[in-house]
């Protein structure tokens, strides 16, 4: 696994209902409002672990090795949300920063958030830079690889879904909601 994310903040120029727009960045999320509330900034993220793991998968899956591939394939699914989460964590962090609260990730394609959309987020912060490619269909190559897009600010909404705090490993955060279960990122690391 080679992890790598590239990310792009924007000040939010219009948010009426589940619309916002940021620089050239257009897009209505539905549920958006609800989960968020008012937001000033957003941010837009494509992550990736690479290449690698699933290439391996082809591997085992050509040499009929198909339990092998498809518990290594889901390991690659498992690390790729986890390694969403953490940049999750970085951009609270950057927004603690500010004085701006930051909200749950959603990307498109999950709920009622139409795929298609990808294809917006990747003109606003194309994948490129870590070698990360949409096809016609929005589909992504790695094909370990996410987008999300967060929000912020003073009154944002946090947590709509999962307490963020709850997997954050930074220590001593002094806006800290609630304390760290299982966090994403060895302590040791
Ligand atoms: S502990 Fe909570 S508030 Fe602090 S950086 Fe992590 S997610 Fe953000």
């Amino acid at each position: 696994m080679a992890p790598q994310a590239v990310v792009r903040w924007a000040a939010v120029r219009r948010q009426e209902g589940d619309t916002l727009e940021a620089d050239e960045l257009a897009l209505t999320v539905p549920g958006l409002a609800r989960s968020w509330g008012r937001i000033t900034r957003v941010a837009a993220v494509v992550c990736t672990i690479g290449p690698a793991l699933e290439a391996r998968v082809a591997e085992l899956w050509a040499a009929r090795e198909l339990p092998l591939a498809v518990m290594l394939d889901s390991v690659g699914s498992g690390a790729v949300e986890s390694l969403a989460e953490y940049v999750n964590d970085l951009l609270c962090q950057e927004g603690l920063a500010l004085g701006l609260r930051v909200t749950n990730r959603v990307s498109p394609g999950y709920g009622a958030w139409d795929v298609a959309d990808q294809r917006r987020l990747f003109a606003f912060c194309p994948g490129a830079p870590i070698g990360v490619t949409l096809n016609e269909a929005c589909f992504m190559t790695p094909e370990k690889s996410l987008t999300f897009i967060v929000g912020a600010g003073p009154e944002a909404r946090v947590d709509h879904y999962f307490s963020q705090c709850a997997r954050c490993w930074m220590r001593d955060c002094a806006y800290r909601r609630v304390p760290a279960g299982r966090t994403v990122r060895r302590p040791d690391a």
